[in-house]
């Protein structure tokens, strides 16, 4: 083991939660570290393939669990470098949120109204900019156009893609070559780095011991191409900690700690929410979409364009209303998905089995141009539950990249089978009208349920018994560790969850830096944006 260093802050994980961190406290004049298990990729290194060992293995990480699958980021960015850049606030409803716990799971101080100045910065930081419908490409066309005739409403979302740099190549998910989509690689990041603050890849934490005044940081060196190789290790101390290694990681760190630094509070690790996240994947049929839509593209195709557009652009929110009672709110939003889980798990419309192969499936394959996959997210009941930690890293990895299997557990409850229930039989209405498409299920009995927006493992609250950490995200009995990440969030969200995620971390910097002021370290909360220079700037690697 190397001597050990020592730093003002650590920051564990360069996603949202750590790259807003890592910006605001270097920009105040402190030491920051941030220390990130994946890979440092960037723009002219994205590829457009799914080789392994292209930047698409390379920066994913998918962990499968015991009813609830996570794909998340693995790399300097963290989610924002994979993410569909689909960035809205979430409705005021989410935030008045029982859920199982008998009271409301949000802080009293957390409301939409105090978080809307915060929502406001990361979408000047970012930016995010609200999509306009002559930007749509034709996946989202074709679901406003099916919402429209069925009588519903649909809705360009806001998002963090710059249109006028955006080729519409559909390859956002492996990195975005183009720079097109504002990834934290173009913004906080940099920031941090024109502010001295120091970015180091492949280093994931294992564990926390305490030191005479904070924090020891110990890490293990991940091998560059098989990630299940560890090397060196080494430590870190640090007066004040930033956990932001993600809503999968960051409770399995701290139970990992837990014989070092000394029981943990009960809610970490536990409450674990999938964003109430389901998908259905529609096959239409093109002919109807001509005769009935009355959508034609110059070169006589009706729509068969599934491969052609960005993530998210068109959402249906018509069922997110508060008067709803909670579990029957949801979004809908067009979604583009690759090939992989899409293929495997879409069902064939009224098969009674799951089936992976066999004729119906090819034939429904053979039409993979006319899919259309829209995505709901409704309110779980936070049912998820982490188990003991695997002996290093957030899951026994499995392959060289990508694929692992971790300690969630995860049983939906009749409330989350009620708002899922209710949003298939909306898609199916929509969709199904007038012989528009057949609507083919996911099957939860491959992987269990499955999510990209994983949250409330750590959260927020004002109850000791249901929330791991007060509302200035501090972890309760471990003064000078706080958590930013998507765990803090206490519950689903309806919608997706970046921005909140995002409007959290930012909201939490002027209580970190005053904490971290108490210890020693000369810091202040300079409010700034990283905008500009160091916005401008492409991260090097060091
Ligand atoms: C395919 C896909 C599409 C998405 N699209 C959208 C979208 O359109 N809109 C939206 O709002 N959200 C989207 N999301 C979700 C969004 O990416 C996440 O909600 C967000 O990134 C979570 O932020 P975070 O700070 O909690 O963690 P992350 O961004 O996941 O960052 C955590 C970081 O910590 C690192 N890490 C983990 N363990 C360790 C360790 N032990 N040591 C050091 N580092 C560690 C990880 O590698 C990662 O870089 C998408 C996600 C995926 C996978």
């Amino acid at each position: 083991m190397s001597a050990v260093e020592s730093t003002d802050v650590l920051v564990i994980g360069s996603g949202f939660g750590g790259a807003i961190a890592a910006y605001h406290l270097a920009a105040g004049g402190a030491k920051v570290v941030v220390l990130e298990r994946g890979p440092w990729v960037t723009a002219d290194e994205f590829d457009h393939d799914f080789l392994l060992g292209s930047s698409y293995t390379r920066v994913f990480d998918f962990v499968v669990g015991d009813g609830m699958s996570i794909l998340g980021g693995n790399c300097v960015g963290g989610g924002s470098v994979v993410y569909f850049a689909t960035m809205p606030r979430a409705p005021g409803f989410v935030f008045e949120r029982h859920g199982s716990i008998g009271r409301r799971m949000w802080p009293a101080a957390i409301s939409r109204e105090t978080l809307d100045p915060w929502y406001e910065r990361v979408e000047q930081a970012l930016p995010v900019t609200q999509q306009r419908w002559e930007n749509v490409p034709y996946a989202g066309g074709l679901w406003a156009a099916a919402c429209n005739h069925a009588g519903r409403t649909a809705n360009p979302a806001p998002s963090a893609v710059d249109v006028d740099l955006c080729t519409n190549c559909n390859w956002m998910m492996a990195g975005c070559k183009f720079d097109a989509k504002r990834s934290l690689l173009l913004n906080y990041l940099p920031g941090a780095l024109a502010h001295g603050a120091e970015i180091r890849p492949l280093h994931e934490v294992q564990h926390l011991t305490r030191t005479g005044d904070g924090y020891r940081v110990h890490y293990r060196i991940v091998d560059d191409e098989d990630y299940r190789v560890l090397h060196d290790t080494g430590a870190i101390d640090a007066k004040i900690v930033i956990m932001a290694a993600g809503t999968g990681a960051t409770p399995v760190i701290l139970r990992r700690s837990e014989p070092h630094l000394g029981a943990m509070p009960p809610a970490v690790g536990r409450y674990f929410s999938g964003n109430g996240e389901r998908l259905n994947t529609a096959v239409f049929d093109e002919d109807r979409v001509r005769d009935v839509l009355g959508l034609e593209r110059p070169d006589g195709q009706a729509y068969a364009g599934y491969q052609i557009g960005r993530g998210p652009v068109v959402a249906n929110w018509d069922h997110l209303d508060g008067s709803l009672p909670e579990h029957e709110r949801f979004s809908l939003e067009q979604l583009f998905f690759p090939p992989g889980l899409g293929t495997i798990l879409a069902q064939v419309p009224d098969g009674t089995d799951p089936l992976w192969f066999g004729r119906d499936k090819k034939e429904m394959l053979r039409r993979w141009q006319s899919w259309l996959t829209i995505f709901i997210m409704s309110e779980d009941d936070n049912e998820g539950v982490f188990g003991e930690p695997p002996e290093t890293g957030n899951a026994v990895r499995l392959s060289q990249q990508m694929l692992g299997t971790g300690p969630l557990r995860y049983e939906p409850t009749e409330n989350t089978w009620r708002g899922w229930n209710l949003a298939d039989a909306e898609i199916k209405d929509i969709l199904e009208r007038d012989g528009l498409a057949r609507v083919a299920p996911w099957t939860n009995d491959l992987v269990g349920a499955y999510t990209v927006h994983p949250l409330s493992s750590c959260r927020i609250g004002d109850d000791p018994a249901t929330s791991a950490l007060d509302d200035r995200h501090e972890l309760r009995g471990h003064p000078g560790i706080f958590v930013t990440d998507g765990s803090a969030v206490p519950g689903a969200l309806t919608v997706n969850p970046a921005l909140t995620i995002s409007a959290l971390a930012e909201r939490a910097m002027p209580g970190i830096v005053r904490a971290a002021r108490e210890r020693g370290v000369a810091v202040r909360y300079a409010g700034s944006l990283p905008e500009g220079e160091a916005a401008s700037r492409r991260p090097v690697h060091i």
